[in-house]
């Protein structure tokens, strides 16, 4: 396989460094840190969870319009858990994945009947909401609550790979020997938090999969750099492609029934897919199955919570 050739790189035959440089990464943060909304002060614990939700999978640029809307109209996990689940699904547009809607609505409810409106601020209680992983719980525990605990996705962990342990990417699978690297790797005391984001924030900006741009990395000492960049061993991630997955036709669906205030026939919702009708019942029948849709008595379709009972 070939080796991946980063951007102004030039190889560099320092020794393998075990530990990242907090200064160099530090300045080149707060120089260099895109300017997101749910970054600015004064976002609430909530709002942070929210970013984090809608992140899963997602680009920022579109996440970030549907955040900013999203915190304006519901605030507070109470508010957000007052909405109707319909409501939700709408308001979630076109991030995909829109499981992870649902799962923020009964993360609301919980928050709002169980916890006071208020975020919990513990990894252990965070993992106990609905929607609320192993990367997410950290996220928020770090991100709101200020805590030194290891936050690790994709990024942080090709960054890790090639800084630390100077190989091409990270393993394919992640696991809890990424956690205990990250945590080795933070400084012990208040820049844990902000070491953290900016660990994220290179892999996202400078350290990216397929073009690294070594020439202009903040950080002096690379191992993958001092090793001259050897090849990855493992097979290269596969983009995952959209046009005509279950996932556009689930989408297509959505579409129909985010657009209608009551409920719709089958034939509206045939006419979103005509493609592959085999796979349009596969949708249909998983959207049903995840609860974003249901079936009213006479046999037409609603988004959750606007079938016959609403
Ligand atoms: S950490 Fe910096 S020098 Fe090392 S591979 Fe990533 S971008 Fe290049």
């Amino acid at each position: 396989m070939a080796a991946i050739v980063p951007d102004g790189a030039t190889p560099n035959r320092m020794t393998a460094s075990l530990s990242i440089n907090s200064s160099e990464l530090l300045d080149w943060y707060d120089r260099s840190q895109r300017d997101l909304p749910w970054r600015r002060p004064g976002v609430t614990p909530w709002q942070v969870l929210v970013s984090e939700f809608m992140l899963q999978q997602t680009p920022v640029a579109r996440v970030e319009p549907v955040w900013l809307d999203w915190v304006a109209r519901w605030p507070t996990p109470s508010a957000t858990a007052a909405a109707s689940a319909a409501d939700v699904l709408r308001a979630w547009g076109k991030l995909g994945y829109p499981r992870r809607a649902k799962r923020l609505h009964e993360c609301a409810v919980v928050i709002a009947t169980e916890h006071g409106d208020v975020v919990p601020s513990d990894v252990e209680t965070l993992l106990t909401l609905p929607g609320v992983g192993a990367y997410t719980a950290r996220a928020i525990a770090c991100f709101a609550y200020r805590q030194r605990v290891p936050v690790v996705d994709t990024n942080v962990r090709r960054v890790v790979a090639r800084a630390v342990h100077g190989r091409a990417d990270a393993a394919a699978s992640p696991s809890p020997r990424d956690l205990e690297d990250v945590a080795a790797l933070l400084p012990n005391n208040g820049d844990a938090p902000r070491f953290s984001v900016a660990l994220m924030e290179l892999g996202a900006t400078v350290c990216t999969a397929r073009a690294p741009r070594c020439g202009t990395c903040p950080l002096s000492v690379c191992a993958w750099r001092a090793a001259g960049y050897p090849a990855a061993t493992t097979p290269a991630r596969r983009v995952q492609k959209y046009a005509g997955t279950d996932r556009q036709v689930r989408g297509r669906l959505l579409d129909v029934l985010r657009a209608s205030d009551s409920p719709v026939t089958r034939a509206q919702l045939d006419v979103a897919w005509l493609i592959d009708t085999a796979q349009r019942d596969r949708a249909l029948d998983s959207l049903l199955v995840d609860g974003l849709v249901e079936q009213t008595a006479d046999g037409r379709f609603a988004l959750a919570g606007e079938g016959d009972g609403a």
